[in-house]
């Protein structure tokens, strides 16, 4: 029998710190090279992360990140919006592009992303109008509405076919009242639902497990597990700035319930904070930076441009916000900090970061509701830049002064430290730093 003492029992969360797109999906690629197990446990095919390695650049929306090695089992957690579709149509585009075929489970009490969850998605954002949410209409929050109103549909009931006749047929009664009434769209068949259930059986099938079984004994046997968050801080519907939120929790703690492990047991949580701000869609931004100046660092930022990885569309910049990017590192529980897409900022004679808000003639460095940070205007400390390109270092020493100025400005400002700095956006653009 193994004596409990020597197990190694590690779980490593990859997290956001700020509103998404920080990188997460080229960190987790990383680390997973020394992982196991990868889990997805919360969002859905909402929003992508973009990973470029040598089998080439890749987009995932519900793939974790660790599809790209062989040795790493990938799972999409309960927590997970699943759209069974898409989940095979990308597994389809990765193998098109010559990644071996990943080995996959789907927890059986992960929920299902049902169409009538992307039609409500779009006729609701159509409705608002101006007033949208600026949701990717991927179906994700009528989803969760459902999730928590207790009618959902868990990849488990897929094998309970009495329960999916009486659902279906639940199901149609209510949401055609609001199809009918308030959208004036085409309504539900009972028939036809069931007969996408019974197609989502046959796909998913052979992928179905009890994860969080599967997770116990992967921890006692000694594996390594890495959760990946979706999003980042400010889009937990809790804690980030509702109502322009997502409509799961974005935080690494919400990893224990989305994989289900138990919390204790996320040793280290590697909050992914980039060089400098983006957001996709609406919301506060206090540190956007808009005209020529915002069009050079959407056109320089990223890899190929701030651009949203799920829909195109051109993401809204801004430099380094301290104040949120602090509380964003707070509420994830941060052990290490990946700072990412600094390479970016090579071209800048100065660069400005946001130390502070001010609102209603006061400053605060600590992130408040959203009724006072649609007050709050930044307040700025400018730095010097470095004017070079950095891509290709590997050794913290080795970057200009400035740079490493940047970096340990930034670190003090927020309190946590920064361990790996990310140059360029391969698996191989990494600087660790020993902290
Ligand atoms: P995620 O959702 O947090 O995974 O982030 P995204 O994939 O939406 O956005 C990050 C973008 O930056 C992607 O295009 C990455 O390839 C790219 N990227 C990640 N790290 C770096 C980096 O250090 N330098 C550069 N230039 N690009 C990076």
């Amino acid at each position: 029998m193994m004596d409990a003492q020597e197990v190694v029992f590690m779980v490593k969360a990859v997290v956001g710190a700020n509103w998404g797109d920080e990188g997460k999906g080229k960190i987790t690629d990383m680390l997973a090279e020394h992982a196991d197990i990868v889990v997805r446990f919360q969002g859905g095919a909402n929003a992508g992360h973009t990973i470029k390695n040598h089998y080439g650049k890749f987009s995932l929306h519900t793939l974790p990140s660790g599809v790209f090695y062989d040795h790493t089992t990938s799972i999409i957690g309960n927590g997970v919006a699943l759209d069974i579709h898409r989940l095979f149509q990308e597994i389809q585009s990765i193998t098109d592009q010559g990644v071996p075929k990943p080995h996959i489970l789907v927890s059986d009490r992960a929920q299902i992303v049902m169409p009538y969850h992307v039609l409500l998605d779009q006729y609701e954002e159509e409705r608002l109008g101006s007033k949208s949410f600026g949701s990717t209409k991927s179906g994700i929050a009528p989803f969760f509405s459902d999730k928590y109103a207790k009618i959902g549909f868990q990849v488990s009931d897929l094998f309970d076919e009495e329960l999916l006749v009486e659902k279906t047929a639940r199901i149609c009664e209510t949401k055609n009242v609001l199809l009918e009434h308030l959208y004036h769209k085409p309504l539900l068949k009972a028939e036809e639902l069931l007969a996408q259930l019974h197609e989502y059986r046959q796909m998913v099938e052979p992928y179905v497990t009890d994860v969080s079984e599967y997770l116990h004994e992967a921890l006692q046997a000694g594996k390594t597990v890495l959760l990946e968050g979706q999003l980042g801080t400010l889009r937990d519907p809790d804690h980030g700035i509702y109502p322009m939120v997502t409509s799961s929790p974005t935080l690494a703690g919400y990893g224990a319930i989305g994989a289900g492990v138990p919390p204790y047991e996320i040793r280290q949580i590697i909050t992914v904070c980039k060089a400098y701000s983006s957001q996709v869609g609406a919301g506060e931004f206090v540190s956007e930076i808009f005209g020529d100046e915002a069009q050079e660092l959407r056109n320089r930022g990223g890899d190929g441009g701030e651009y949203g990885a799920t829909t195109g569309r051109p993401r809204r910049v801004g430099w380094f916000d301290c104040v949120a990017s602090k509380y964003g590192c707070r509420l994830q529980g941060t052990t290490d900090v990946a700072f990412t897409v600094l390479d970016v900022l090579g071209y800048l004679d100065e660069i400005p970061v946001c130390i502070g808000y001010e609102i209603d003639g006061e400053v605060t460095t600590k992130f408040p509701t959203t009724a006072k940070l649609k007050k709050a205007k930044p307040v700025y400390k400018t730095l010097p830049g470095w004017k070079c390109d950095i891509t290709g270092i590997t050794e913290y020493e080795k970057l200009p002064e400035n740079c490493k100025k940047y970096i340990e400005f930034i670190e003090s400002q927020i309190e946590y430290p920064i361990t790996f700095i990310s140059n360029g956006p391969s698996r191989t653009d990494i600087i660790y730093r020993n902290k």
